[in-house]
């Protein structure tokens, strides 16, 4: 997974670099392996990208060397280090090619090639040649999922036909076009208003403005898992606010196993289930507390690739506020579990301090297969839902009960037909290939 930003400044005196440091950190959550951007100050392109977070592979001083008025920012979940870059052309990219035979390198090496991006081939009446070479090069391809690149002087970006990943695009008074993987890229720099880019729409801008074009049909499959994970609780992606989903499947899971209201707490762990835990503890009238603190950085241990790093990531999550939990039934709501060791790990603590039971809600269904577009869900043999029911599910991690919501559950929570959705990683029914 990527996090993607692009920035087009009409006015060629500003230097949109800063601008862009800070609307990558707001797609941080989309990866935290690479990160890096490029800036174009209209005749040549200056790069910063390597291995770490957005903090620590972009320096200050070194991005104030950075002039330019286009630029586009990456982050990614794997190794990837982005943006790609040719001598007129980068490129940052979210997701996976449909044909096995093709890749992202081989699209790059095409858009690099068989267009004249960076050359200055705008007619000057808005409707340049570039936007219709780079339409032809993505028309002949299947791509899944969204990107954005420039040339020397235009910034395009597109979303495929299924619309799998969220893209979006803002503006800044009249000054600045912006694109983003999610809003909080946009609202960290103030952005006025924003768009979804529409599934199969290729957007273009160059100093004579902004065109945009239809280059395939649209035929929705949306990604639910950005819905309950992978975004931002503050995104809006097709007219849906994700913390509203996440509200909306905390309640639904109060409503499908209702919890004990005795002496009970509810507990939202780590902080992205809040929103989870809210509709929980609203709908069943348990007190919410903050049953932990976090320690060291926010590291999502599912989308982190080594056993040691998940290890790392477990001790450095959370640290148990006993007078929270301490004779309590505590139940705790969490967004996802992969392979369970966090859970566990939460478990015996929550025991070790003082909790007479915990129960185990899980805002996103059980995850049973490997997401084959571009997310980096584990294999299935390191999935613990693949083999355990949620009975033995319990038991593993030692929690006096443990539940998923429902597949059809989400699909409500979330209010967009079952059939324009991706559940694949949820139920093994694959869209595509
Ligand atoms: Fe999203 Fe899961 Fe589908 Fe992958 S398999 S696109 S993570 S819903």
């Amino acid at each position: 997974m990527s996090g993607l930003v692009g920035l087009f400044a009409f006015d060629s005196r500003w230097n949109v670099s800063r601008f862009l440091y800070f609307s990558l950190k707001g797609v941080q959550n989309r990866g935290q392996e690479t990160a890096g951007l490029t800036v174009s100050d209209l005749s040549d392109m200056r790069s910063i990208r390597g291995v770490g977070l957005v903090e620590e592979v972009l320096k200050e001083r070194e991005i104030e060397k950075l002039g330019g008025p286009i630029g586009i920012a990456a982050v990614s979940a794997d190794k990837t280090v982005m943006p790609f870059t040719a001598k007129r052309l980068a490129m940052g990219f979210n997701g996976c090619m449909l044909d096995p035979k093709d890749d992202v390198q081989n699209l790059f090496s095409e858009l690099s090639g068989g267009t004249g991006l960076g050359a200055g081939n705008g007619t000057g009446n808005g409707k340049g040649r570039e936007i219709e070479e780079i339409a032809q090069v993505l028309e002949r391809r299947q791509i899944l999922g969204s990107l954005v690149g420039m040339g020397n002087d235009c910034l395009f970006a597109y979303r495929d036909p299924h619309g799998l990943r969220p893209l979006l695009k803002g503006n800044l008074g009249f000054d600045l076009a912006l694109i983003s993987s999610e809003l909080g890229a946009m609202d960290t720099i103030g952005s006025d208003f924003f768009f979804d880019v529409e599934p199969g729409e290729l957007c273009y801008f160059n100093k004579y403005g902004f065109e945009k074009e239809r280059i395939k049909k649209e035929n929705p499959r949306y990604c639910a898992f950005e819905y309950i994970y992978l975004s931002r609780p503050d995104n809006v992606w097709n007219g849906v606010h994700m913390e509203d989903v996440r509200y909306r499947i905390g309640q639904k899971m109060a409503q499908e196993n209702p919890p004990d209201t005795n002496n009970s707490v509810v507990i939202a762990v780590p902080e992205t289930a809040r929103p989870f835990a809210n509709g929980f503890s609203d709908e069943a009238g348990i007190p919410q507390r903050l049953g932990f603190e976090s320690v060291g950085r926010q590291l999502r241990t599912a989308i982190i690739p080594s056993q040691f790093e998940r290890m790392m990531g477990i001790q450095l999550k959370h640290n148990v506020i006993r007078s929270a939990v301490y004779g309590k039934k505590v139940y705790v709501l969490d967004d996802s579990v992969v392979r369970g060791n966090t859970m566990r790990n939460t478990v015996f603590w929550l025991r070790k301090r003082g909790a007479k039971e915990v129960h185990i809600r899980i805002g996103s269904p059980h995850l049973i297969s490997p997401c084959r577009y571009g997310i980096e869900v584990p294999i299935r043999d390191e999935l613990i839902a693949a083999h355990n029911s949620e009975e033995e599910i319990a038991k593993v991690i030692d929690a006096d009960s443990f539940a998923y919501l429902s597949p059809e559950s989400v699909v409500g929570c979330v209010g967009l037909p079952e059939k324009e959705m991706c559940m694949a990683c949820m139920t093994g029914e694959y869209p595509f290939w």
